[in-house]
This record gives C-alpha cells, structure tokens and sequence, in this order.
C-alpha cells in the first residue's frame, strides 16, 4: 500500500482537517491544528507530506522518525501540530487496513469508557454557576473553567475574591462532590498564582491548570509547595523532550499532552507511559475537533494513568459548527453520565462526513485568540 494524495481542509468553527488517501482506497484523517495558526500549519503538512506520497504508510513509527528528526531543526507548536495530524491520520488507515480501532494495535484497551468533563466559561464570567448547574443536570461530573480575566503580575485582593465568589457559584450550585478543573490559563503570574492556588484550596478543586505559562515550569516548585491542589499543566508542551524534566522535577500532577500538538498519538502515547512511571495522571487536552478527540480516545483506553478526557462539545468556540456536527453517527462517542465509550470502528473509530466538510471548507475560518491589554495599555496574557 502506498499514500497517493491528501487534501486539507480549514474548517469551522477554528479547525484543519486532513485527509490522506492510499493506492488501496482506504483512506484516513487527521486534525493538524494549532489554534490561531491553522493556515501556517497548512503550509507546514504540505512541506512534510511532499515526502510521504508513494510511501507505505502502515510504517507510522518510520515515518515520525523522519518527519521529526530529519528536518534538523525540531520541536515547536507549528512542526509538531503538523506531524500530529499526519500522524493521526496514518494510525487511522492502519487501524481500517487491520479492521481493528487503534487501541488494539496499541496493545489493548484497558478501559472501556473515560470520564470527561464540560467546559463551563469564567473568561468574562458571570453565570458560571448557571452553567455548572446545566452541565450537571446534562450528567457531567465534572467542569472546567478559567479562573480570573486579566490578571496583572501583581493584582487586587478584589479580583481574588471574584474568583472565589465564582467558585463558590459553581459548588452552591452543582454541589460539593462535582469535580472542577480551574484553568489559570497561563494568564496569573507566579505572585498571584502562589495567593490564588492557596484561597482556592478550601473548594477542593479537582486540579488548577497552568498555574504559570509553561515557559515558567521553574515557578511551580513554588506554587506545589503552597498548596495540596493537584497541579495539571502541558498543552503547549509539544514532545517527550518538553515532558522530560517537568516530569523529573516532580512538582506536577497531571499531565495535558494535546494530541494535535504534541506529535499524535505515536508520541502521546508515549508521553503518557513516561508520566506513568512518575506516578502523574494523564488528562488530555482538547478543546479541538471530533478527529483529535477520536485519536485522544483511542490512547486513553490503552493509557493506565488517564483519568479523565477534555471534549469540546457545546464550549463557546463551537458556536454554529459543533463536534458532533462533522461526523455521520455521533453515537460512537455515546456520551453517557459523564463518560464517553471509546469508539469500537476500525482506525479511530469515527466516520467523518465528507459531504459537510466540503461544504464547511467553503466557509473556512481565519480564528485567532481574543487579544486583551491591561489598564495601563500593556499587553495581558488570554
Ligand atoms: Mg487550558
């Protein structure tokens, strides 16, 4: 079997779809993204995939290897998005060429379903309790939210207290026992998330995210020494060489690999093995679409330390095309008091509708992240 061609397609609601297709007429997709940057990921597949035409693809580990360690210089959110989708998308023909979902070729599905959660808001808050309620009464156990807009490197005791008083919003209204993820959103700076990290403790989170921006991972020593919360940092982390002295250091918990960033599954997978031996859980990110979350899936059934799944259904970026909206049974993830199945079909296990993703590409997108400034006109981290 050999590649024969593939073709990208930008989608909404912020997405880039890949498909490549071989001489044997199987075919296979993958979701080459990285927020804001969609159209610089397109040219960077269309340089990478200059080599795989007329190549086996069944030899994905021969392939990374190439893609990764060939063009001499490495690593970054660009290049890795980029092999990411390729490589989604080769494990999803070897899966069909097999008949088998990915996780068997994986070495086995150790569970059956995974825990996800649901995106709640807190950006520009002010129903997060609202929303928390309507997620809980939809069968979620657990929520995700950011905890503060803008935050200066030094910042009022007032803003604080907002962040609590959501928080609060959130139990008063979903009840003591519903896990919340609190995503700092690498826009608190280490004095602020040190005060944070410890007011939030009473709430019993169940992790802050990106307490610090990951360029700043030295400042979590501090930060895990101020606080029993689980800390959970890692999507724009982009290898096993990002993870390795994050891992090392041992001041984080939970680990949040994207599997559109960080190489696909072929590295992802592998990735969650090193944290495993750390005794760090996995919880992928994934605010992206169903082809990331098909590719998440299929490695957390074989993944022992993944405890639970970010899914973008409903979050406030999908407004107008939603993730189930670009597949043709939306049964297969079954969501299902709070648990998603792992998709049982061969490959990854979804079916995408090509017909609609035709379409869609007709409309594109050109998405970028919101850009915030402080009082004083200084840039704010989003
Ligand atoms: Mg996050």
């Amino acid at each position: 079997m050999k590649i024969r061609s593939y073709e990208l397609f930008q989608v909404p609601p912020r997405w880039l779809f890949l498909k490549i297709e071989t001489d044997e007429g199987i075919v296979g997709w993958g979701e080459p993204v990285i927020e804001g940057r969609a159209s610089t990921v397109k040219a960077c597949v269309e340089e990478l995939m200059e080599y795989l035409i007329d190549k086996d693809p069944l030899r994905i580990e021969d392939h990374w290897s190439m893609l990764y360690r060939s063009g001499f210089y490495r690593g970054g959110p660009i290049l890795m998005s980029a092999i990411s989708g390729i490589d989604q998308a080769l494990w999803d023909i070897k899966g069909k060429y097999y008949n088998a979902p990915v996780y068997q070729l994986l070495g086995g599905a150790c569970r059956d379903s995974i825990k996800v959660y649901s995106w709640i808001g807190g950006d520009r808050p002010s129903e997060v309790g609202h929303a928390a309620k309507m997620v809980a009464d939809a069968g979620f156990t657990a929520v995700k939210m950011n905890a503060t807009e803008e935050l200066q490197y030094v910042d009022s005791y007032e803003k604080i207290d907002q962040v609590i008083e959501r928080i609060a919003a959130v139990r008063e209204a979903a009840g003591n026992y519903i896990g919340i993820g609190i995503d700092f959103h690498g826009r608190v700076h280490k004095p602020m998330a040190k005060i944070l990290a410890k007011e939030l403790e009473p709430f019993r989170p169940m992790f802050i995210e990106e307490p610090v921006l990951s360029e700043n991972l030295e400042a979590l020593r501090d930060i895990a020494n101020h606080t029993t919360i689980p800390i959970a940092t890692g999507e724009r982390m982009f290898s096993r060489w990002d993870f390795k002295s994050l891992l090392a250091d041992g001041y984080v918990d939970i680990i949040q690999p994207d599997l559109s960033h960080a190489g696909g599954i072929t590295e992802c997978k592998k990735i969650a093995s090193m944290a495993e031996a750390y005794d760090v859980a996995l919880a992928p990110h994934c605010p992206l679409g169903p082809i990331a979350l098909a590719s998440c899936l299929q490695v957390d059934a074989t993944a022992y330390n993944a405890f639970i799944q970010e899914q973008s259904l409903g979050i406030h970026y999908n407004q107008g095309s939603d993730l189930l909206d670009y597949i043709k049974d939306a049964s297969v993830f079954d969501y299902k008091d709070g648990y998603v199945s792992i998709p049982q079909g061969p490959g990854l296990g979804i079916e995408i509708d090509e017909e609609f993703v035709r379409k869609q590409a007709e409309v594109g997108h050109n998405w970028k992240n919101p850009v915030w400034r402080h009082k004083d006109g200084s840039i704010a981290e989003w």
